[in-house]
């Protein structure tokens, strides 16, 4: 299966009561490959999966699944998609053991193992945790072994444990061939697990690569933090450190210097440390995350229906309760 197109979406359009909510997607997934689909609340990315899943009719553009229409030719992907289920999903007094029969019409208890449920086979659904029914989501998306999973919010409410075991079953899942579509508002997820991240607002991409690539080019500052000491400052003053190629702002923290600027900085700052004869011990450098990389993005890009602050306060809503 490798190097088949799984995903091709060229133009997607879709409305609802003459509302234009996904204006003209392209959208592509390969095997092997994990693409997460970011943006603010009402970007469109549910409604894409959806119309990806068979569920939502597209009003315009091209949709192949595996080659296949998945509004028309749904019932010969049912066996090779598989979709994380929402939390209204399943009857509380379904067991656990009895959603598997369900869905895949038997056991496997190497997925329940995998994923910390083995001891729960025989308890209601209605009884577990949410930590333990999203992992039940995610036995029930992989069960039938699948060739495309498309996953919801992977990792809402789960302790961090029981998500790093989430992350090594998806990078199983990519050594596998298998390919995934990951809808999610955790950057840190993305950025762990994703090699393409499509960046969306108003039913548009803003931009898409790896999150390196995206950091790179939406997050090309850095910041500096080393000491100096008054003895060590010689050739080294706040002027000329701020006339370096690429500083930008330089403060002073007790005998701690603070400089941002851009990445190149970096370099810049440390050649002239060192042909200072100053050698900082405690020379630290932050770059941006993917998260800080594409609050920036939302923050520059203006859209006429959804303003960049929505997404900026969102994303620290979500980091403060990460
Ligand atoms: P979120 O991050 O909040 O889940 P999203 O990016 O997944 O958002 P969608 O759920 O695709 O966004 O919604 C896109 C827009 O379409 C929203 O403004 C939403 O209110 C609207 N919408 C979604 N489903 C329907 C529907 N069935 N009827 C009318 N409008 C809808």
């Amino acid at each position: 299966m490798d190097n088949v197109n799984v995903v091709v979406v060229r133009d997607l359009r879709k409305t609802y009561g003459g509302r234009t909510v996904v204006d003209g997607l392209d959208l592509d997934v390969g095997a092997g490959e994990i693409v997460g689909l970011i943006g603010a609340n009402g970007a469109g990315k549910t409604t894409t999966v959806e119309c990806i899943q068979g569920l939502r009719r597209p009003d315009a553009g091209t949709l192949r699944v595996f080659g296949l229409d998945p509004v028309n030719e749904g019932e010969r992907l049912r066996c090779l998609v598989g979709s994380q289920l929402q939390s209204s999903g399943l009857p509380d007094r379904l067991r656990v053991g009895e959603a598997l029969h369900l869905f895949a019409g038997r056991h496997d208890d190497d997925l329940l193992e995998e994923f910390g449920l083995s001891d729960r086979r025989r308890s209601a659904f209605g009884s577990l945790s949410g930590g333990e029914r999203q992992r039940l989501f995610l036995v029930l998306a992989l069960v039938n072994r699948p060739r495309l999973v498309i996953l919801d919010e992977l990792t809402q409410g789960l302790d961090p444990s029981a998500r790093r075991s989430v992350w090594a079953a998806i990078d199983q899942l990519r050594a596998e061939g298998t390919a995934v579509l990951l809808v999610t508002h955790e950057l840190e997820d993305a950025e762990r697990l994703c090699d393409r991240v499509v960046a969306m607002r108003a039913g548009r991409v803003l931009d898409a690569g790896s999150p390196a690539e995206l950091v790179d080019r939406h997050g090309a500052w850095a910041t500096m933090r080393f000491s100096m000491p008054a003895g060590a400052m010689g050739a080294v003053t706040p002027e000329c450190l701020r006339r370096l190629p690429g500083v930008g702002e330089v403060s002073w923290d007790g005998a701690k210097v603070i400089l941002r600027g851009e990445r190149a900085a970096i370099a810049h700052v440390c050649a002239a440390l060192v042909s200072a004869d100053w050698v900082p011990p405690d020379l630290s450098v932050q770059v941006p995350s993917l998260e800080d990389a594409l609050v920036d993005l939302l923050e520059r890009t203006s859209a006429d229906d959804t303003p960049a602050t929505d997404y900026v306060v969102h994303l620290e809503t979500i980091g403060a309760n990460r």
